[in-house]
C-alpha cells in the first residue's frame, strides 16, 4: 500500500471478526463508517442518540448480508454513569473484548465570538464532544485491553489544530479531542496493544457542515463515503504500530 492512508485500499475482509463500537453512528460520517466497517467484516455496535435513525443503520447492514450489528441508544448531553456501565456490562457479556471505537459523535454549538458564547452552551459542547469520549474511552478501556490489536479513533477539525474566530466551543473541543488522543497514546504505547489516533474528516457534505457554511452549496463537498480509506485503515489491522497521530482524510 502506499504510505498515504488517504490511498487506502483495504482487503474486503479487513474487519472480518472484529468488534467495532460507533459513536453517532446514525448519520452522517458516522453511518457511513458504521456501513463501511459492516461491510469489511465487522460486528458493529451502533451508538447513537436517535433510536429510529440507528435502527434505519441497522437494516441497511442486514439488507447487505453483513454481520448483524448491536444497537446502543444513548444520548451523551445527559448519559450518566450507571449508562456507561450497563453499556460495558452488556459489551463484556456478548463480546468479551472490543477491537476498535470510533469517536464520532459531535455537536458543533453555536457559532459566535467567545465575549458572547452562550455559557451552557459552551458547557453541553465540551460535554458531547471531549468529556463524553473521555469517559466512554476509560469506561470501555477494560474490553480494549482484551483484545490483541486494538484502535481507538478520535474524531478531531481543522479548527482543533489552528483556532479561528467565532468556533468557540467547538474549536476548543477538538483541540481537547487531539490532547486526550495524545496522553492515552502515550500511556498505552509501552504495552503495544492498543493503538491510539485521530482522524480529521475535512469539509463533508453532512448536516453538520450544511449547518456551519448555510451558503455553501453542499455538492461541491465530497461525501462521508470518499473519506473511509483512512477510516478503515485507523480502525483496522494494517494501522498496526502506529499511535498518537492525527490524520487528515482530505
Ligand atoms: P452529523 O451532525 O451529520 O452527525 C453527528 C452524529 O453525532 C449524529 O449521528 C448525531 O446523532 C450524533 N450525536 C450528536 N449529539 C449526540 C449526543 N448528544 N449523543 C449521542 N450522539 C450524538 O455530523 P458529521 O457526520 O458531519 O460529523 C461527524 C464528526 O466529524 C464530528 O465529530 C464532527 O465534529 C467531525 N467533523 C465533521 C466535519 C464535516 O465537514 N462534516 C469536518 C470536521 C470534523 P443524531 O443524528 O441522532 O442527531
Amino acid at each position: 500500500m502506499s504510505d498515504n492512508p488517504r490511498d487506502y485500499r483495504s482487503p474486503p475482509d479487513l474487519l472480518h471478526d472484529r468488534i467495532i463500537l460507533i459513536t453517532g453512528a446514525g448519520d452522517g460520517i458516522g453511518r457511513t463508517a458504521a456501513l463501511s466497517f459492516a461491510e469489511h467484516g465487522a460486528r458493529t455496535i451502533l451508538l447513537g442518540r436517535t433510536q429510529a435513525k440507528l435502527e434505519a443503520v441497522y437494516d441497511e447492514i442486514v439488507a447487505g448480508g453483513w454481520p448483524r450489528p448491536s444497537i446502543a441508544v444513548m444520548d451523551f448531553a445527559t448519559a450518566q454513569g450507571d449508562d456507561y456501565a450497563q453499556l460495558a456490562d452488556s459489551m463484556e457479556q456478548e463480546f468479551g473484548r472490543l477491537d476498535g471505537l470510533l469517536h464520532n459523535a459531535g455537536i458543533l454549538g453555536d457559532r459566535s465570538p467567545i465575549e458572547h458564547f452562550e455559557v451552557s452552551k459552551w458547557l453541553e459542547v465540551m460535554h458531547v464532544n471531549l468529556n463524553t469520549p473521555f469517559i466512554l474511552t476509560q469506561t470501555l478501556l477494560p474490553l480494549l485491553q482484551a483484545s490483541d490489536d486494538a484502535s481507538i479513533v478520535f474524531t478531531s477539525s481543522g479548527v482543533g489544530r489552528r483556532g479561528r474566530a467565532y468556533w468557540g466551543a467547538y474549536a476548543v473541543s477538538k483541540f481537547g479531542i487531539e490532547g486526550l488522543s495524545q496522553v492515552l497514546a502515550d500511556e498505552t504505547s509501552a504495552q503495544g496493544r492498543i493503538r491510539v489516533n485521530c482522524i480529521n474528516p475535512g469539509a463533508t457534505r453532512t448536516a453538520m457542515r450544511r449547518a456551519a457554511y448555510p451558503g455553501e452549496d453542499p455538492e461541491t463537498l465530497p461525501l462521508p463515503e470518499s473519506l473511509m480509506g483512512p477510516y478503515l485503515y485507523l480502525i483496522g489491522p494494517d494501522s498496526r504500530g502506529v499511535t498518537g497521530q492525527s490524520i487528515d482524510c482530505q
